[in-house]
């Protein structure tokens, strides 16, 4: 079943409020086999409304909007729609009477009279209840049977409004062709570049078993998102874990984890699978890799602490770099990043220490050290490794990436992996 949704706000339009709905409404209703085929923000205009509301009609039958239902005057989504299908606005006077005892129930006081505002509906309308807040929704159908259903903006009763009045209902309107979905995978890799991933894809041009195959590049990597479209929900996991399989023998241990997985994670279950702890020395990343690691719940056990040696004297009294290494090869440099792995691992007793220096920009850079150099070293158990990635973005992107690929490098080492790009091995 397709559908076309619409979102109603002037706060979505001025970039005040991030159209987070939008991308709920998706994803829940992909897994259930609706497909919104097309999707539209305007502003709280009934003229805009109206014109939005009309023209998706037209061409899909099948409308959900959100926002624009609350109490006050610049909530006019249920006075648009009542001119988009030529209808009287009348006094829902049940719901109006339902909230009014539950208010005094609640609140011990009479609803304010704004509240009754909320239920001047579309003529024939039906309510769909708002079991998370005050503003109901309405279910509105037209003699062709097309319809438009409204949701409130509010995050947490749009979403219970979705599944609990929506979904249902959508459902038993598709009737037999729901057995289809919209399902994903995603497969995350860090450490190589889209095209990079591409080429070893090329042959598979852009599906993979038929199933379409999507490069998602950010911060943490490129990830490889794998969707079936319309296919039955039995056949769907099958179809996708085959095509997967095909993904992760063309790109191999490029692949860290699915889904939402959280490289700090599964870094950290292979130091706990190995009994092993860790311990950080951060300089231009200023305690983001300690922060990564102890965000997981459950860290306390393999992260025993970290510095952020952010100024040379730190460098030298918390993690004993030698003062001489600092003045020959500059504090971004391999023998220091090596100095402060293996200082903070010794100093903390870990087993495993890590040291990061580089230049986050956006300034501070040279010719020889461009913003972005950034060197990243591990010290396992005594054995070191250093690599000196040359990062892009801006400083946060700079920092973020330096700890992605802090933990990349601990990754491999405890997955045992030979492949590792740029990868130097010893000390100074
Ligand atoms: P409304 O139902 O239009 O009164 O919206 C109430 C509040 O919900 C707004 O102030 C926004 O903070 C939030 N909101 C509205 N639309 C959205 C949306 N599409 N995505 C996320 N939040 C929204
Ligand atoms: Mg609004």
């Amino acid at each position: 079943m397709d559908l076309e949704l619409i979102t109603i706000g002037d706060e979505l339009l001025l970039g005040f409020t991030v159209d987070t709905n939008a991308v709920h409404i998706a994803r829940t209703l992909a897994d259930r086999g609706v497909r919104i085929t097309r999707r539209a923000t305007v502003g709280d205009t009934p003229a805009d409304i109206v014109d939005a509301v009309r023209t998706a009609l037209d061409r899909t039958g099948a409308v959900l909007t959100t926002g624009g239902l609350g109490p006050t005057a610049d909530d006019r989504t249920h006075e648009s729609l009542a001119l988009a299908f030529d209808r009287e606005l009348v006094l829902n006077e049940t719901a109006r009477d339902v909230l009014a005892e539950r208010w005094l129930q609640r609140f011990g006081r009479p609803m304010p009279d704004s509240n009754v505002r909320q239920f001047l509906l579309p003529k024939g309308a039906d309510v769909l209840t708002n079991r998370h807040g005050s503003a109901p929704g309405i279910w509105l159908e037209d003699s062709a049977g097309r319809f438009v259903a409204t949701m409130p903006g509010v995050p947490r009763e749009m979403r219970g409004m979705l599944l609990e009045e929506i979904v249902p209902r959508l459902q038993a309107r598709a009737g037999a062709t729901a057995t289809t979905v919209v399902r994903s995978r995603t497969l995350r890799t860090t450490g190589i570049s889209e095209s990079a991933c591409a080429d070893r894809l090329a042959e598979l041009c852009g599906a993979v078993h038929d199933v379409p195959l999507s490069y998602l590049p950010g911060l943490d990597g490129v990830d490889l998102r794998l969707t079936v479209n319309g296919v039955p929900a039995a056949d769907a996991d099958a179809t996708l874990e085959r095509a997967a399989h095909t993904v992760r023998e063309r790109v191999g241990d490029w692949i860290y984890g699915e889904g939402d997985d959280d490289l700090a994670a599964i870094v950290l279950d292979a130091l706990r699978a190995h009994g092993h702890t860790i311990a950080v020395a951060e300089s231009c990343t200023g305690g983001l890799l300690g922060g990564r690691l102890t965000a997981i719940s459950g860290s306390s056990s393999q992260v025993l602490g970290g510095i952020i040696a952010y100024d040379n004297r730190i460098k030298v009294e918390q993690l004993g770099v030698p003062e001489s290494l600092l003045a020959e090869h500059g504090a971004v440099s391999e023998p220091v990043a090596l100095a402060m792995a293996s200082g903070v691992r010794e100093r903390f007793g870990a087993d495993v220490g890590v040291g990061i220096t580089g230049i986050a920009g956006p300034g501070g850079g040279s010719d020889a050290k461009p913003v972005g150099t950034v060197w990243v070293a591990v010290d396992v158990s005594g054995v070191v490794h250093a690599v000196k990635p040359v990062l892009p973005g801006d400083r946060g992107e700079i920092r973020h990436r330096a700890t992605q690929i802090a933990l990349d490098r601990l990754r491999r080492v405890y997955a045992s992996t030979s492949s590792v790009p740029g990868w130097t091995v010893g000390g100074a």
